[in-house]
């Protein structure tokens, strides 16, 4: 299923998008939850529900609605992974914003940071350049897992059992504060720099994980395009090495990293300016756009 959160009529609700049609079923009217962390909190049984309520609920244009992110204000911290795509590692230590490496450019373990749950915003929502007193915001197109069962020292081979679903971000970062502050929760918590969505897509949707493409495009320029196999730590990894030191919950959002073609990747850096517009796509998710103001 693919789940949306939205808002009509000042209210926000819980729904799923009907296949091939521009249009909603509101699960919330139909008893469901009114935010999609609680849903993913009830596990199996809250999906089961979802499916029944589906094939009675209210359906609405799609237009007639304001999407939200899938996740509005997440229950704790994204959890992000940084240098996580060969080229980008090598693009990133190059540009000279990156004061953490110490000069490595692929990392020997995970680099995990986290965004503030505050930094959310939906689908179509300003990534808010004008914001950042660093003038420096740059776009990070991820696929991000979102986790559907609570656990400690996760196996790699059973990692896969705590993934609920997928859904896109961005990781804006604000590069000037990434570097000043030498971490990088700061410069990637700013309001308004994690723009999510457009859904959240159930795990058995996707065959392959490890197959999906993804592209960001700036002003229609196609700027990162990647295949999840060339994740350096991949899910498995990722969730196994966080999971080693602390208990992951229901509705954590692990952001995978970034592909090579970030602002910074060029010279002079391409940072995002009032005006553009950031496009992300994944197969079979689907596409975030946010214009920046
Ligand atoms: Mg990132």
């Amino acid at each position: 299923m693919r789940f949306v959160s939205f808002e009509k009529n000042g209210k926000t609700a819980v729904g799923c998008l009907v296949p091939h049609e521009d249009t909603i079923i509101n699960l919330t009217e139909a008893g469901l939850p009114d935010d999609l962390s609680s849903l993913v909190e009830m596990g199996d049984s809250g999906f089961t529900l979802a499916r029944k309520a589906a094939e009675t609920g209210e359906r609405i244009a799609l237009s007639d609605t304001r999407l939200l992110a899938p996740f509005p204000r997440p229950r704790r911290n994204i959890i992000c992974v940084g240098k996580n795509y060969f080229e980008h590692s090598k693009e990133f230590e190059k540009s000279g914003f990156d004061s953490t490496s110490g000069g490595q450019t692929i990392p020997d373990a995970p680099v995990i940071f986290t965004k503030a749950p505050t930094s959310v915003s939906g689908p179509g929502e300003p990534i808010p350049a004008s914001s950042d007193p660093s003038h420096s915001t740059d776009y990070e197109g991820e696929l991000a897992v979102v986790i559907g069962r609570s656990g400690r020292n996760i196996a790699k081979d059973e990692a896969f059992d705590y993934v609920c679903g997928y859904t896109i971000i961005n990781d804006v970062t604000a590069r000037n504060l990434q570097q000043l502050h030498k971490q990088w929760f700061l410069g990637k918590s700013l309001d308004g720099f994690c723009p999510m969505g457009p859904c959240f897509i159930t795990a058995d949707e996707i065959k392959d994980v490890r197959a999906l493409n993804i592209a960001t495009r700036v002003n229609g320029e196609l700027r990162q395009q990647a295949c999840v196999k060339d994740l350096i730590f991949d899910i498995p990894t990722i969730i196994e090495t966080v999971s080693s030191l602390l208990t992951i919950i229901p509705g954590d959002i692990i952001a995978t990293g970034t592909p090579a073609g970030v602002g910074i990747g060029f010279s002079p850096p391409k940072f995002l300016q009032p005006g553009d517009k950031v496009v992300i796509e994944i197969d079979h998710i689907g596409v975030l756009e946010n214009p920046v103001t």
